[in-house]
């Protein structure tokens, strides 16, 4: 339902609570947070309930530290509401994490095909199907991108998503089709959000994704790339108005 990303040189976790509290009026069942370690450790930390209860949660615990991380809050369409189910998704291994909007029309039979090569999956959404596939073409490929384009050919569907992978802890992947998603140019960072109002205590200078782009989002650069892996120029576009 709601996506925030932030790669940047500040910790991760408040600007993710922030955003997703500004994506509060979407509605939402579920809320969840992942962030990269600077050693490259993915941390997660996903709950059933308000955005409260994921706070909660959190000062409960030892912080997660990093400074690059994704956010979700939830509206279920496959699988309950519940923690396991709540965004975001983490591949077997634990390398790679998944935020996701929308439906994988497909993901019963790319379930079954990777449960057949042995995958062991977690959750009952739609969503896992993106992670744990893209695991096993990086597995397969050594090349995070390629694999990312692999995922992008086999899923039907609308999605919005934010990748987060352990190997490559400075940056976050961001890919969108027939769902919104955004980029936002920050003095501390760089963002990705499905709505620009996640982003506005932030920055105003955005981007637009469109259908098929990919986006690898650091710190001090964003680059967008299009279905064929080929760099586009893409105008960015300043917000006038308040909300
Ligand atoms: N289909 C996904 C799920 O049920 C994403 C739902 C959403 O857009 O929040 O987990």
């Amino acid at each position: 339902c709601g996506i925030i990303g932030f790669a940047g040189n500040t910790e991760a976790v408040p600007i993710l609570l922030d955003g997703l509290e500004r994506l509060e009026y979407r509605g939402y069942d579920s809320a969840g947070v992942a962030v990269a370690s600077p050693e490259g450790r993915l941390q997660v930390k996903k709950c059933k309930g308000r955005l409260g209860v994921l706070r909660e949660a959190l000062a409960a615990q030892k912080p997660l530290t990093g400074q690059v991380g994704i956010g979700h809050t939830r509206w279920a369409t496959h699988g309950e509401p519940n923690d396991v189910n709540a965004h975001p998704h983490v591949s077997q291994s634990g390398k790679l994490a998944v935020v996701h909007n929308g439906i994988i029309e497909n993901y019963l039979e790319i379930k079954q095909s990777l449960l057949h090569k042995g995958v062991v999956f977690a959750s009952d959404t739609d969503t896992e199907v993106i992670v744990q596939l893209l695991e096993y073409y990086y597995k397969k490929s050594s090349n995070l991108m390629d694999a990312v384009y692999e995922v992008l050919n086999r899923i039907k569907g609308a999605y919005a998503m934010g990748i987060l992978c352990s190997d490559f802890p400075e940056q976050l992947i961001a890919v969108r089709k027939d769902a919104p998603l955004l980029i936002g140019y920050g003095a501390d960072g760089n963002y990705i959000a499905s709505d620009v109002t996640a982003l506005l205590a932030h920055t105003r200078t955005v981007t637009y994704m469109e259908d098929d782009e990919v986006a690898v989002v650091t710190a001090d650069h964003v680059q967008i790339l299009g279905r064929d892996g080929c760099f586009l120029e893409k105008e960015k576009h300043q917000i006038q108005w308040d909300v």
